[in-house]
């Protein structure tokens, strides 16, 4: 606790000042771009990485950035993920939805490791809270990608995007890049568009192209940060290259 008092205290000398104006100028002109979905790792600074400030996402983070399926939405067991959703795109009319995955995330290290039928069995996840979300939630995950492995991970993956009718092809890691447990975190990642768009208080503005959805990914070894680029079937590295054609790319796809 040392460490947090103390940032405490030069939050205090350095920075109250300059929030507390951000804070009031928020107030009077929300206007709040994008509800991003990301994991809890300690690694992850997502308003750092982004250069994003007071009153610009909606930052929603969890163990392994997963967005639940509505089919798990029932009632008084509901979950935050959704709420998030509709307090960011409903009652703050964000247009943007970003879910944003991680090298080396430690829920999808496990998330690979429970494709071991004994380490997901009933008991175990009785008695891990974090093994029964991966098991309730990331299965789509891996049964994408058991899909993939069967291809010894050549052929696309086929994603449902905004509406059961508009899909887009990944391929994922062609470059073969990086661990088996980092190509499961990207389709993590894309998997969570599809669970978004399974909600259907978002239906009508998904249709009508109101509202998009985006995967980021970042690479905490190089500190490179990809974006899925549906014309590019892949994540591509954003950067002084790539920059130009895939804000290109977003603004026709996403107008
Ligand atoms: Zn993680």
């Amino acid at each position: 606790m040392d460490r947090i008092i103390k940032g405490v205290m030069k939050y205090r000398r350095c920075h109250r000042d300059g929030m507390v104006k951000q804070f009031q100028q928020v107030k009077d002109h929300p206007e709040p771009k994008a509800v991003f979905f990301t994991c809890m790792d300690s690694r992850m600074i997502p308003t750092r990485f982004t250069e994003t400030n007071v009153g610009d996402m909606f930052v929603v983070r969890n163990a392994g950035n997963i967005v639940p399926h509505c089919n798990h939405f029932i009632d008084e067991l509901t979950m935050c993920e959704p709420a998030a959703l509709e307090l960011g795109c409903v009652v703050n009319d964000i247009r943007h939805v970003i879910v944003c995955g991680h090298s080396d995330c430690k829920a999808m290290n496990l998330l690979y490791a429970l494709r071991d039928e004994t380490f997901s069995s009933q008991f175990n996840r009785r008695m891990s809270p974090l093994r029964a979300w991966l098991c309730a939630h990331a299965s789509s995950t891996l049964s994408k990608f058991q899909q993939l492995e069967i291809t010894s991970f050549h052929e696309p993956l086929l994603f449902q995007a905004e509406t059961p009718m508009r899909r887009f092809v990944a391929y994922i890691d062609p470059e073969d890049k990086f661990a088996i447990e980092d190509k499961l975190s990207q389709i993590n990642c894309l998997q969570q568009l599809q669970n978004i768009a399974s909600y259907g208080f978002l239906k009508r503005r998904l249709e009508t192209h109101d509202l998009h959805l985006h995967a980021l990914w970042f690479d905490i070894y190089t500190g490179d940060i990809y974006y899925f680029s549906r014309a590019n079937k892949r994540f591509v590295d954003i950067n002084d290259l790539t920059e130009t054609p895939l804000l290109k790319e977003i603004k026709e796809y996403y107008s």
